[in-house]
């Protein structure tokens, strides 16, 4: 079943989710560290009249990457061409791609870390020196030809910065780490897309519902399309607070963003009274995969201080405990529970 507060796209999102996408540099509101140092990179670019350095951006899915990709085109007045890493199956995939651009373009290439190694390796002469090496034949008689490249932008986005070896890495000019939101800004991005479908929100609703988002414009974004829903059949003009409450609590998202998954992955580490569990010992108990917890389930527990990740695996903290509503046994610090005992 699909959860309410996946953090990837889901069916639902559907055509809406564009519609309600920023479209311009004003729109995107919070990760004011990283528009500001953007704003600095565009306006040195467009005055030398060439195109922005190649960018990469870092952070868990929905938090707005490829937003900012399309905001960054649209203030260059550049054409933006998007692609994802699992979608380039063959270097030659690239380098269609590649020769396909013109002068001045950007190419968004999202999931960029799940690019074989052999593919990557084209990509390095066409970041740096805007040119294309094929290798034509194979054994001693291959032959390399070189094909020049328009000067391109390559955007990439990834949400697990270590799978990015250090030779791609270092071919950007410049990488961005990506924040999780405060709930005044999730309340803001709740609040103009509220309008924008027609249907305003109250404050306090608004702020309802950017509590539960974890920290995620996706979450907020699907969370009060849901809500309208529920106050579109109660015939209601606007989406009040009580409206909200009841219909997150309806949806199963708790006051805290959490779900029965997250509530079962929080219980499973207080019954494990202090021992770590590792990756796949918790995937197995909650048949999800290892991948998953980690780049979907994980990053926002992790950031907010619900678990701890250790070598031996994670461990429950103070916050897992009032999570569940439970009282935590006497603890040494403000960190990981029993941290020190095992
Ligand atoms: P990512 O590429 O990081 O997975 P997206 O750029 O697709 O995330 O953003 C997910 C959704 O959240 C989009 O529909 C976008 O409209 C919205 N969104 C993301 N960041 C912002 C922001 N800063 N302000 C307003 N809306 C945002």
């Amino acid at each position: 079943m699909e959860r309410i507060i996946e953090v990837e796209k889901i069916a639902f999102d559907g055509a809406e989710d564009a519609s309600l996408r920023p479209s311009a540099w004003e729109d995107y509101i919070g990760q004011s560290a990283i528009k500001n140092k953007l704003r600095v990179f565009i306006d040195a670019a467009r005055k030398r009249a060439e195109p922005i350095d190649h960018l990469l951006f870092f952070g868990p899915p929905g938090l707005g990457k490829t937003t900012l990709a399309y905001l960054i085109a649209r203030e260059m007045g550049a054409n933006i061409k998007t692609t994802a890493g699992p979608m380039i199956e063959k270097s030659g995939d690239l380098a269609a791609i590649l020769t396909n651009l013109n002068e001045g373009d950007i190419l968004f290439i999202d999931e960029i870390h799940r690019m074989s190694h052999t593919i990557e390796e084209v990509l390095y002469p066409a970041m740096e020196d805007f040119r294309l090496d094929i290798i034509i034949g194979s054994g001693p008689a291959a032959q390399t030809v070189k094909i020049d490249l328009p000067r391109f932008t390559l955007i990439g986005a990834t949400t697990r910065a270590g799978m990015i070896g250090n030779p791609l890495r270092d071919r950007f000019g410049a990488h961005f780490r990506m924040q999780f939101y405060d709930v005044a800004d999730l309340a803001a991005i709740a609040k103009r897309a509220a309008n924008k479908l027609g249907k305003p929100i109250e404050d306090a609703a608004a702020e309802e519902i950017a509590r539960r988002s974890r920290g995620t414009p996706r979450i907020a974004l699907r969370l009060l399309r849901r809500v309208r829903d529920y106050a579109e059949v109660e015939g209601e003009t606007t989406i009040g607070f009580e409206r909200a409450k009841s219909a997150l609590d309806a949806l199963g998202v708790n006051e805290n963003g959490f779900d029965e998954l997250d509530l079962r992955l929080l219980a499973l580490l207080v019954e494990a009274r202090g021992r770590a569990i590792g990756l796949s010992a918790l995937g197995a108990k909650l048949s999800e995969d290892g991948a998953t917890i980690e780049e979907v389930i994980e990053p926002y527990l992790l950031a907010n201080g619900y678990l701890e990740r250790t070598a031996r695996g994670r461990i429950a903290t103070i916050k897992s405990y009032e999570a569940l509503k439970l009282s935590a046994p006497a603890a040494p610090n403000q960190g990981a529970l029993f941290n020190d005992r095992s």
